[in-house]
């Protein structure tokens, strides 16, 4: 395949998007019809996060099941794409490239903030899969220069899939209904990010604690918000590179379940 793919950034939300009736659900299961079929997919979740950047590089991932007290259902579903081995090396080099130390991971499996969106867009389960690591502990910075060294994959057939969420707050998430309005805090933080990236404007994104509306309150844990970077840093990465609001929406009031490309 020689045609770029896109950078994504989608907002995965609870667990159970995977089988609740939301618009999301059915944008990401829309997205993946519609995309050019990648050869390969590096994701990018907030769900797990290390020291230094990690890559999977098992033959086969098993599925996790990285929450508690969701339906069995959930519990019951696997997602058993192959490993992308292959890249998950070609990650390595390109980070070694810009100075960034990655090691593999042979026995991690596919963590739900992978599988979920996964599950939806990619249904078939067919698509090898490699998963990289954030890091809470390092800046938003190094996690846009990360998503910038691995930029190349686009030319290569590979998707970069980041997943996190674009509000997060889950204390708040149980006092609202799955489809309850937008409470005002999340929509400003929501509206404010998604000008940002459709400007193309790098500086606020990286100062987001000090410059976002309650961002504190949006992101009690930087998890959520870090794999966005990496996606706007393999999307192009530079200031004026802009993106492109794919779906907006929320569950439960106070997440936003916003998506972005960057072409
Ligand atoms: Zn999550």
């Amino acid at each position: 395949m020689s045609a770029k793919l896109p950078a994504l950034f989608v907002s995965h939300g609870a667990p159970t998007l995977v089988i609740d009736p939301v618009p999301t659900h059915q944008f990401l299961v829309e997205l993946g019809r519609r995309l050019p079929r990648p050869r390969a997919i590096l994701a990018v979740s907030a769900h797990w996060d290390t020291d230094a950047p990690r890559l999977t590089t098992g033959a086969a991932p098993h599925t996790m099941y990285d929450f508690h007290g969701f339906p069995s259902e959930l519990y019951e579903m696997t997602y058993p794409a192959p490993g992308a081995r292959d890249v998950a090396l070609r990650a390595m080099e390109l980070l070694a490239g810009a100075g960034v130390d990655a090691s593999g991971d042979a026995s991690r499996g596919y963590d739900h903030g992978a599988w979920v969106p996964l599950s939806l867009m990619y249904p078939d389960a067919d698509i090898p899969v490699a998963q990289l690591s954030i890091q809470t502990a390092r800046t938003p910075a190094e996690h846009l220069e990360m998503g910038r060294a691995l930029a190349p994959l686009r030319e290569e057939g590979v998707l970069i899939l980041a997943s996190g969420n674009v509000t997060h707050n889950l204390r708040d998430v149980f006092t609202h209904d799955m489809l309850a309005a937008p409470v005002p805090y999340a929509r400003e933080f929501a509206d404010w990010l998604t000008r940002n990236v459709e400007a193309g404007r790098i500086d606020p994104l990286l100062d987001y604690l000090a410059q976002g509306p309650s961002a504190r309150r949006n992101h009690p844990s930087a998890d959520h918000y870090l794999p966005l970077l990496t996606a706007m840093g393999a999307g192009g990465g530079g200031e004026g590179v802009k993106g492109r609001l794919l779906h907006d929406g929320y569950t439960y009031g106070v997440l936003s379940m916003a998506a972005y490309a960057w072409d």
